[in-house]
């Protein structure tokens, strides 16, 4: 029997019509680096967005799924794509502004982009690699920069103010079926050639509810969101969806990435909630440790796209901000566990849930799965690979426009969960502890090393900066840690000090004999602890190793 529910259908055209209509007063504020920032109201970035579909479709020709790429920072203009786009029947292609030149023109080129709106501050990135992208017809130039590198470029040239100018404020927005494509995002790729998520206007609109979710992010119109996982990580993690849904002020950084500029953000327009990858939160906390400042306005901050050192987390208790710990990838759109404890917990009960991973959504199913592929208890002990499906789960990637998707074993289970390739273990309550990558683990002598756990305990130690443990050939134990530490200004820690410190809370056989001090941990285009390259410098002997 069929249900008697209306079959109506989940697309972004909704969560902009809701969002410019029913929060038409909250607003989008982005950084200019001028004495006042920019401020448009969601109405206007609403409107702005529905001139936006007209140029797209009456004066650049997009009349179907054509791809439309961004090569750009988090703005007013980037959302304002980000709505319109989909919403047209277009998909939306988020370009990683950090990717080298080559994997740039391979994506441009797999994903067959038409236009590409880029700012004008990453013409200089752009300009070069046009020759080798032909399918790029018209580059779509938003906010300041030098234009003049773009003379005798192929493409036809258009500035996005002058696009839309005069344009329409309506749009007849055609009905779409709610599994089509809406965006896609090419994994960073540390490995092999990087691959095409497509998200679908469904998989969209669920995981917006999902981030707006109490035992998410939980964020309303109350609350300010300050956006600083770029737009170009997994759709900024879902932020300039789900604000739309709920007209929660959205406060976008553009360039001003750097810890000092991110703190007089903070301080003058005090957000509630920030999102951004441990790295940045590292920067953030030696700004304010020099020169303090205010953040206690962010009373909630996501943290994730790698693990938050416990001492991290706490570092900014003591500054009032509340770090809330969260994991997921660009194949799970990307909310995947949040770390928010149970009820009814004391402080310091709820510690030991705030540094796992978190908890599974009811949209997300877990399971984990052993070495000889059997399924694992959730015993807080038994540590296998994480897979996952769900509705804003990826079950394939993008084989191109004439190609089929593709399903590499390695990637997908034979029924279909995602295989993570992110070892942990999942505690009695749903709670997931990851403890390594797949690749990263650390085999000694038969027994896993954590790298992550041995990290954390170096970070803990208040010399430190950052730490990163790989896994190097040792003849008697086939692999054992080496530790790259990254010293504090003007730190004085020697490696017996460290190793000495690291005993206090690591068993004896899990530490490393191998130390070296590097100036900073090499960091992929999304800002991970790149370990392929530590592998690699130690490999080739680049690396100043002290054995203790
Ligand atoms: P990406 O698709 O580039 O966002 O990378 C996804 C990967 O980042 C995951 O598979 C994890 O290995 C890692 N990751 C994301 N969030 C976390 C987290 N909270 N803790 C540890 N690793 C994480």
């Amino acid at each position: 029997m069929l249900s008697t529910m209306q079959d109506v259908p989940l697309t972004v055209t909704r969560i902009l019509v809701h969002g410019m209509t029913i929060h038409g007063k909250s607003q989008v504020t982005t950084w200019t680096g001028e004495p006042e920032p920019q401020r448009r109201s969601f109405a206007e970035v609403g409107r702005r967005a529905v001139q936006l579909a007209n140029a797209l479709r009456d004066e650049l020709g997009v009349t179907g799924d054509q791809r439309v790429a961004t090569l750009m920072w988090n703005n007013s203009e980037h959302v304002e794509t980000y709505l319109a786009v989909p919403s047209m029947g277009a998909v939306l292609h988020t370009l990683n502004l950090r990717l080298a030149p080559e994997q740039l023109i391979w994506v441009v080129n797999h994903a067959e982009d038409k236009i590409v709106v880029v700012n004008g501050s990453l013409l200089p990135l752009l300009a070069p690699l046009l020759p080798h992208l032909p399918t790029i017809e018209h580059v779509v130039v938003a906010g300041p920069g030098d234009r003049s590198v773009l003379d005798g470029a192929a493409p036809r040239v258009h500035e996005y103010e002058e696009l839309l100018a005069g344009r329409p404020t309506t749009y007849d927005w055609p009905e779409l079926d709610e599994r089509q494509a809406a965006a896609m995002c090419y994994t960073s790729g540390t490995t092999g050639e990087p691959k095409g998520v497509v998200y679908s206007h469904r998989s969209i609109y669920l995981h917006s509810m999902q981030v707006n979710m109490a035992e998410s992010m939980g964020l309303t119109d109350k609350d300010t969101t300050l956006v600083v996982v770029p737009q170009f990580h997994v759709n900024a993690w879902g932020l300039p969806h789900s604000t739309f849904m709920t007209g929660v002020n959205m406060l976008m950084p553009d360039r001003f990435l750097q810890p000092a500029p991110l703190a007089e953000m903070i301080e003058r327009e005090r957000p509630t909630h920030a999102a951004a990858v441990p790295t940045i939160w590292q920067g953030l906390l030696a700004e304010v440790t020099a020169r303090p400042r205010d953040l206690s306005s962010m009373a909630r901050v996501t943290i994730g796209g790698a693990a938050c050192p416990p001492s991290l987390m706490e570092a900014y208790d003591k500054l009032g901000v509340r770090l809330c710990h969260a994991w997921g990838m660009t194949e799970t759109s990307p909310l995947g566990t949040m770390a928010n404890p149970p009820a009814g917990l004391t402080d310091e009960e709820e510690w030991p849930y705030r540094i796992t991973q978190g908890r599974f959504p009811a949209g997300v199913e877990a399971r984990l799965v052993g070495p000889a592929g059997d399924h694992l208890p959730w015993d807080g002990e038994s540590a296998g690979e994480l897979e996952v499906r769900g509705p804003w789960i990826a079950g394939a990637y993008y084989g191109g426009s004439d190609g089929e998707s593709l399903r590499p074993e390695d990637k997908f289970s034979e029924d279909g969960w995602l295989k993570t390739g992110d070892v942990g273990v999942i505690s009695d309550e749903g709670f997931l502890t990851l403890t390594d990558r797949a690749k990263d683990v650390i085999k000694s002598g038969g027994e896993w090393i954590s790298s992550v756990a041995l990290e954390n305990a170096i970070m803990a130690h208040p010399d430190v900066a950052e730490a990163a443990v790989v896994a190097v050939p040792d003849d008697r134990w086939g692999e054992r840690p080496l530790a790259t530490v990254v010293l504090k200004e003007g730190a004085t820690a020697d490696y017996a000090a460290l190793k000495a410190f690291l005993a206090r809370t690591v068993a004896k056989w899990q530490l490393p004999e191998r130390w070296t001090v590097i100036p900073a941990v090499p960091k992929t285009s999304v800002g991970k602890f790149d370990k392929k390259v530590i592998r690699k410098q130690y490999a080739d002997g680049e690396l100043d190793v002290t054995q203790l």
